[in-house]
């Protein structure tokens, strides 16, 4: 087995190490239009691109906000969009730090056969795809492959599936100049208990990382982002410590300690409880060879979409709200988040049943 090393591979290495820097993580922007616009209906905001890029603008021109982001992933049309005074936001972003990065699957299918297990789509093209956003000035990527629990479920043919889907997005993206964020996400609908997802898991990521080793990805420049192994959304509770405790241990069984970081999506977890797991994690004492950061969407948006509701003269308040949120997380990843103490939006579940991204 030997690595891919392809004339990107410096400046992979360096921007995955980047990404993962202690006190940063990510801010996962990338809803697709159809996403968004369930967002934006949510506070009765027409689905329209000015409404998009107001709610893109409000949270990449917030004040302090991007000293705890090293990344944002974007949604193509946002890539070529400008702040209401004309500068593009990939310069808000790079003028900041941030480094802008690009989803680049296009969605999920169901695998005939089963009981409605998915792979994603999106691999035609995409060598082509990643040299336009290259030239955009992108440096990663992300490409989230869906996996559900249930009595038979994963089955082999979807882990199999969206582990070569993956390892084939992962190598074309390091072939163009991309760092691939790895998300195979397990997702929480169901009413098993936190062990039954972390064996889950285990299974879906150890077959993940043979596939990437068998299509010679360089490990060193890319990310994972999985799903935090909790209980399933109706199985029974267990606090932050426990879900930690099993998350790690199930990335320490299967992920290398080539990869430089994991930073997690958010699941349908409230902002408070992503940001407690997330902090609980970053402090067991146990060893750790990549840092724990956040990849984060729903749990870094969802009161500050609210504190919006689309009005002008709300945005300052909104963009308050998002700093509170990215500096909860950056705390969290040095294991230092002390908890909001919050009721209110912050603690809202923002788990829906068979969510589609
Ligand atoms: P959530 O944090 O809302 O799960 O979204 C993260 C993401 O990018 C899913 O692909």
């Amino acid at each position: 087995m030997s690595a891919f090393v392809g004339k990107y591979a410096e400046e992979l290495m360096k921007i995955a190490q980047y990404i993962v820097s202690p006190g940063k993580g990510i801010l996962a922007a990338d809803e697709s239009t159809g996403t968004i616009g369930k967002r934006l209906a949510s506070i009765n905001v027409e689905n329209v691109e000015s409404n998009r890029r107001a709610l893109r603008e409000l949270l990449f021109t917030s004040p302090g906000a991007l000293s705890y982001l090293s990344g944002v992933i974007l949604f193509e049309e946002t890539l070529y969009q400008s702040t209401s005074s004309g500068q593009p936001f990939v310069d808000v972003l790079n003028d900041n730090g941030v480094i802008p990065g690009i989803k680049v699957d296009k969605g999920v299918v169901e695998l005939a056969g089963t009981d409605s297990e998915t792979t994603a789509q999106g691999l035609d093209g995409l060598g082509a795809r990643c040299q336009q956003y290259y030239k955009a000035g992108v440096r990663f990527a992300k490409w989230r492959a869906v996996l559900k629990i249930g009595s038979t479920e994963p089955s082999q043919l979807s882990i199999d599936q969206n582990a070569h889907g993956l390892a084939r997005y992962a190598i074309i993206c390091q072939e163009n100049g991309l760092v691939p964020i790895v998300e195979p996400e397990v997702l929480t609908d169901g009413a098993h208990d936190i062990k039954k997802c972390a064996e889950v898991t285990e299974r879906v990521l150890a077959a993940v990382y043979k596939a990437l080793n068998d299509h010679h990805v360089l490990l060193e420049g890319t990310l994972l982002k999985p799903n935090m192994v909790t209980p399933g959304s109706d199985g029974p509770k267990v606090g932050p410590e426990v879900i930690a405790e099993h998350t790690v241990t199930a990335l320490r069984r299967t992920v290398p300690a080539a990869v430089p970081g994991i930073v997690f999506l958010s699941g349908g977890q409230s902002e408070e409880e992503a940001t407690l797991n997330l902090n609980a994690m970053n402090k067991l004492e146990v060893l750790k060879p990549w840092n724990l950061s956040f990849s984060f969407g729903r749990a870094l948006q969802q009161s500050t979409l609210k504190a919006w509701a689309g009005k002008n003269e709300n945005v300052e308040a909104a963009q308050g709200t998002f700093l509170a949120r990215c500096k909860a997380n950056s705390e969290a990843t040095f294991g230092k988040y002390v908890g909001s103490g919050a009721g209110g939006a912050a603690s809202e579940s923002l788990y829906v049943k068979g969510y589609k991204y």
